[in-house]
């Protein structure tokens, strides 16, 4: 069901640099075929597309905005570091954002609402002021020192960590413009529209195995690309699981990150839902 609405008022800054960044990301495409990269480059953009990628599934997703586990002041740091490389907005902001999303799934007020269309659910809600930008329900975060301080200084610290320091480290082997296109922009780009996915594609396509009445569904393709975040029916489901591939056969890297870091003590207190309410869950989801 998409409902009809007059559009909310355009965000131009956001808009326009959207529009810049995948004109960037697609003359990178250019520049890697044409004239190449250093093989140096190509993983500098794998290992920033990675620690990205975590900083926002692992960082902003499962520790700030759902709090499934807690994490060491180094590894907060790194996820809030690199969270703000991902250009997603600040940890708090994306926290309140995603809450609203949560508490408010399919609603009239869901930021990202699939009823407002696939676009929309996309990226449209980027680009157009939503209905979260008044209304903060994180001040949980803001106890955080390191929150509110990526919270201040989040348009520094992202073109610091997104664009500064891989260019220069582009530089250690003479690649410095390839670093920027492909390592910066190309990685962000892609990356953005991992993220992106999971709001629209996951709302839309894929299997209901414990909740049949959401429009959030489990899509193993989608968690390919998004480090696990794909099992999206069982994370609205059971939010508070530090887990969204619950299974063992289930691609969930930033399962395995999150575990493996409280292995050596810099993460702890790991939620998980009892097997027996997972179990429920799916039997009700499949008797309706
Ligand atoms: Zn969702
Ligand atoms: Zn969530």
């Amino acid at each position: 069901m998409q409902v009809e609405r007059t559009a909310p008022p355009v965000l131009w800054t956001n808009t326009i640099f959207l529009g810049l960044a995948h004109a960037v990301a697609a003359y990178a495409v250019v520049h890697l075929f044409w004239i190449g990269v250093s093989p140096w480059t190509l993983a500098l953009a794998g290992l920033w597309f990675v620690l990205c990628g975590l900083g926002i599934t692992g960082g902003y997703h499962r520790l700030f905005a759902h709090r499934t586990f807690r994490a060491s002041a180094p590894v907060r740091l790194l996820a809030l570091l690199f969270g703000a490389a991902s250009v997603q907005n600040s940890a708090l902001d994306w926290a309140a954002d995603h809450r609203q999303h949560h508490n408010r799934a399919d609603k009239h007020d869901d930021p990202y609402s699939i009823h407002h269309g696939f676009w929309w659910a996309h990226m449209g809600w980027v680009m157009h002021q939503g209905p979260t930008a008044q209304k903060r329900g994180v001040h949980d975060l803001e106890r955080d020192p390191l929150v509110v301080w990526q919270d201040r200084y989040y348009g520094w610290i992202a073109l610091a960590m997104g664009a500064v320091l891989p260019t220069s480290l582009g530089l250690l082997w003479g690649d410095p413009l390839g670093a920027f296109l492909i390592a910066g922009f190309l990685r962000l780009v892609l990356q953005w529209h991992a993220t992106f996915a999971i709001n629209s594609f996951t709302h839309r396509f894929g299997s209901r195995p414990y909740d049949p009445q959401s429009t959030a569904r489990d899509s193993w393709w989608t968690a390919l690309v998004t480090f696990g975040e794909g099992y999206h029916n069982f994370h609205h489901r059971f939010p508070t699981d530090y887990r969204n591939g619950v299974r063992w056969y289930h691609f969930d890297p930033t399962k395995w990150t999150v575990w493996t870091l409280s292995r050596v003590g810099l993460t702890k207190e790991l939620r998980r839902t009892p097997r027996e309410r997972i179990r429920s869950a799916r039997d009700k989801a499949s008797a309706a």
